[in-house]
């Protein structure tokens, strides 16, 4: 029986996982349920799931969960901020951690429950972009087993050959990370100033949260993706191949130094990659249906324009600099993502205010988890300014 806690339950990472662990009564017991303010929704999940802790990040939120939960849930208690997330991400009782919140709040649990030698599954992409180094040095000197849920990372993962590592890398020649190019890969270019947040979150093949469906949008998702593959597997930016497949049922492939190349195929349905690590090195049913590859008939591929996606050309430039640039990267994009939310900003004011907020920073080395958050606080504000002038 493996206990799990699932950091940033209530959002859609965290329902599909939780889809999954319904499936497997015999397999998984919930220990513990996250969320940040939707508390009610929260409430719900441990009415179902009875886990033994329920976390509210959001500290004003944490009397009204305590008073939804006194009735229907009397066993589970409840914590708060962000200690209650390193608490229910580290205590000996949890075998893994599905690190499923958005953004660079997700950095903090993650990297401690990776010093406890958890079994990681990782969806929260931002925090090994910010701290890539630190976060994979936690991982090898507590042990941890870091398995990814990003469908393409997940994807590349299975394609790699077995024992895998930096220095036994078994002919592997390149990544190809596929991506959908999300739904502005076709507008009339002079008209994505134009676009909604509404049109933004529209993606064609994928239901998300809010933040990745706009990072899908201006690309910044396959620029951050780009980064977690060159931490997670080793390879340099170089080594990494970004295709546009529209489709989205080719997850992603591997290409070997005799040519062959191996591909994981699939419908779009998180439910695979959460699956597969869920169960890894098993196999379980995951609840998505069998891909019908005759009415799929057509597979595409392009390669990005990055004109029409700036971002994308950010994150390779952050990807090669290295150092401090990604967390400077991140953390304007997420500042500058917010804006366009909270309709502060227009569609192409997102990458303008990111390679300002990048041009501005000299790299440096942070080696330390205070130096990492010392960058991300750093840029965040210079990019905040930068949003009160364009507002
Ligand atoms: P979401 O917005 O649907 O859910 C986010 C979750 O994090 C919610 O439970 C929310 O309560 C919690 N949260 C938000 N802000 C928080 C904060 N400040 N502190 C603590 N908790 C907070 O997001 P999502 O689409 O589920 O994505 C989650 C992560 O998974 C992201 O890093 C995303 O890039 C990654 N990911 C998502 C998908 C997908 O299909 N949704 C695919 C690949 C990777
Ligand atoms: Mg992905």
């Amino acid at each position: 029986m493996q206990m799990l806690t699932i950091l940033g339950a209530t959002g859609s990472i965290g329902l599909s996982t939780l889809d999954v662990v319904a499936r497997h009564p015999d397999r998984f017991r919930v220990f513990a349920l996250s969320c940040h303010s939707n508390v009610v929704d929260l409430a719900e999940q441990c009415r179902q799931f009875k886990p033994r802790y329920a976390v509210a990040s959001d500290v004003t939120k944490v009397d009204q969960l305590k008073q939804l939960l006194e009735k229907n849930c009397p066993n589970t208690e409840v914590l708060s901020g962000v200690e209650g997330l390193c608490q229910i991400a580290t205590d000996p009782d949890v075998d893994t951690v599905m690190a499923a919140i958005v953004g660079a709040a997700g950095l903090l649990p993650t990297l401690e429950a990776a010093k406890k030698g958890k079994r990681i599954l990782l969806a929260n992409k931002e925090s090994l972009v910010m701290a890539g180094p630190l976060f994979m040095n936690a991982v090898k000197q507590g042990d941890a087993t870091l398995l990814p849920i990003d469908s393409e990372h997940n994807a590349i993962f299975q394609c790699l050959p077995s024992g895998y590592s930096s220095n036994q890398k078994g002919g592997v020649r390149k990544i190809l990370l596929t991506a959908s190019g999300g739904p502005f890969r076709q507008v009339l270019f002079d008209t994505l100033s134009l676009m909604t947040p509404e049109q933004a979150c529209a993606h064609p093949n994928w239901e998300m949260g809010r933040k990745i469906s706009v990072d899908s949008a201006t690309m910044m998702n396959k620029g951050l993706e780009l980064i977690e593959a060159c931490w997670l597997f080793s390879v340099s930016p170089e080594e990494v191949e970004v295709v546009i497949h529209p489709q989205s049922i080719i997850h992603s492939m591997v290409e070997y130094v005799d040519g062959s190349v191996l591909a994981q195929l699939g419908n779009p349905d998180m439910r695979t990659p959460i699956a597969h690590a869920m169960a890894w090195p098993e196999r379980i049913d995951s609840g998505v249906s069998s891909l019908d590859i005759i009415a799929t008939a057509q597979l595409d591929f392009e390669a990005p324009d990055l004109e029409r996606f700036p971002c994308l050309a950010l994150a390779m430039e952050a990807a090669r600099l290295g150092g401090s640039a990604p967390a400077v990267l991140n953390a304007a994009n997420e500042v500058a993502v917010e804006a366009f939310l909270d309709r502060k900003i227009i569609f192409t004011q997102i990458a303008k205010i990111v390679a300002e907020v990048l041009s501005q920073f000299e790299t440096t080395e942070p080696d330390t988890l205070e130096a990492v958050q010392l960058c991300d606080q750093q840029a965040r504000q210079y990019a905040l300014d930068l949003v009160s002038t364009l507002d």
